[in-house]
């Protein structure tokens, strides 16, 4: 039978719940805050554990023409710029059966919302959901306007989500650390010795910068992290370009040169928070990063919030039982991305070691054989629907 769904927020993972569950029959229904739909920021890298619900709902083929298919993510010392590790993304695809894509996120969201309304999905905006009510039968997700009601609310919100203060008095965690982005036309990095081909990843003291194609190696896309020393002082004002360029002062050239192409006037606090193991009250339920903000390091974040929408709808099927549904979705999820969300912070740890402890993170990675899977085959491999499928770590 079908029912009324109601996804609050339409960013990547509101889009990705509505489509996964039109898919499976249900009418929903986006309500999102903002004048418009879309996105704003530049690339981002999306795993074969993400590829291959994009392939099952009939979008990889859009989003491969979209974005750039890398040949390796390459991990480099960002003071002397040796490499340190590499995972050879043609292989990968090999043994996990899907690609290893970057895309920008504007394309991504453009990718989803397009297919939400070839399915139906009645997409709401100008709509900001202040409060929410839960009985039995259902849930309402309520605004300034009215209240708008379904058989379920999946509130998929954001960071500073709503839904999830009637499920935690938690609050984001700022790492103090800042991140500029930058995403222009290639012919601006000619001159730059950079690689047009892999993800490459300089990681450095207290720093670290990413950079790779986008839109068909139209682009080129940077990613620079540092640790604020405005914000370890609890400054307000934190993060300015000063401190961006004080902050990689000690690494080489070919990092140093990256920086004056990033956005100088806009930039990102580095905040998650702690996990939670329980999404659920009643008839509402939290996705994306609603559920599970993380530090980007593994790069999971939205991958995350699309895994969430696929075990939805797969729970969900033509006739959902949405007590069971949601019993079912918080049984496994909650689990696999506390994990992701803990090992993102100690892998972004890993990355900034200085002094004795970079000799040692640099011999660790040194030593990794390219093509060890061992530390990426609990993310990559296929989403779990059940506790008993979720892989261990490590085999
Ligand atoms: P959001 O994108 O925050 O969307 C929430 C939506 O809800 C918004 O549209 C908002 O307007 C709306 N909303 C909020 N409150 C209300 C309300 N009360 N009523 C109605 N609407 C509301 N992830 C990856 O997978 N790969 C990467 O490479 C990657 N790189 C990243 C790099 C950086 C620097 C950062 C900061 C993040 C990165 N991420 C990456 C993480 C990823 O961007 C997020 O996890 C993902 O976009 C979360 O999507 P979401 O839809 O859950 O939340």
């Amino acid at each position: 039978m079908t029912s009324n769904v109601v996804v609050v927020g339409g960013g990547i993972g509101g889009l990705a719940t509505a489509l996964s569950l039109t898919r499976a029959g249900q009418r929903v229904t986006v309500l999102e805050q903002a004048s418009a739909f879309g996105e704003v920021g530049a690339g981002m890298q999306i795993a074969p554990n993400c590829t291959r619900i994009l392939d099952e709902w009939g979008l990889l083929g859009e989003v491969r023409s979209l974005g750039v298919l890398p040949e390796r993510i390459v991990m480099k010392d960002a003071v002397d710029g040796g490499e340190l590790s590499a995972l050879d993304l043609h292989d990968v695809e090999r043994r996990y059966g899907f690609p290893y894509l970057v895309i920008h996120r504007t394309d991504l969201h453009g990718v989803l919302l397009r297919a939400c309304r070839r399915a139906g999905v009645e997409l709401v905006t100008d709509v900001t959901v202040t409060a929410y009510s839960s009985s039995p039968a259902g849930a309402a997700a309520i605004h300034d306007g009215g209240t708008v009601a379904g058989d379920v609310v999946i509130a998929a919100d954001g960071l500073h989500s709503t839904a999830r203060r009637i499920l935690s008095d938690d609050e984001p965690v700022s790492s103090a650390y800042v991140a500029y982005r930058g995403a222009v036309p290639i012919d601006r990095v000619a001159e730059l010795d950079v690689h047009l081909k892999d993800v490459v990843v300089h990681i450095g003291p207290r720093c670290h910068l990413v950079q790779y194609p986008l839109r068909g190696g139209e682009m080129f896309n940077q990613v620079a992290v540092f640790e604020s020393p405005g914000a370890r002082l609890g400054k307000a004002d934190r993060g300015g370009p000063d401190e961006l360029d004080a902050a990689f002062e000690g690494t080489c050239p070919q990092v140093r040169a990256g920086l004056h192409l990033m956005w100088r006037d806009r930039r990102w606090r580095m905040v998650d928070r702690d996990p939670i193991d329980n999404w659920v009250t009643g008839r509402l339920a939290l996705a994306g990063d609603a559920a599970h903000p993380p530090l980007q390091y593994l790069a999971q974040g939205a991958v995350m919030a699309i895994e969430d929408a696929w075990v939805l709808g797969a729970h969900a099927g033509r006739d959902p039982d949405w007590d069971g549904v949601l019993a079912a979705y918080n049984a496994v999820r909650p689990a696999h991305c506390r994990r992701v969300l803990t090992t993102a912070r100690s892998w972004g740890e890993f990355w900034h070691h200085d002094g004795p402890r970079r000799a040692w993170r640099n011999k660790l990675l040194t030593e990794r054989d390219t093509y060890d899977y061992s530390y990426v085959d609990w993310l990559f491999g296929p989403t779990a629907l059940t506790p008993d499928q979720e892989p261990p770590m490590f085999r």
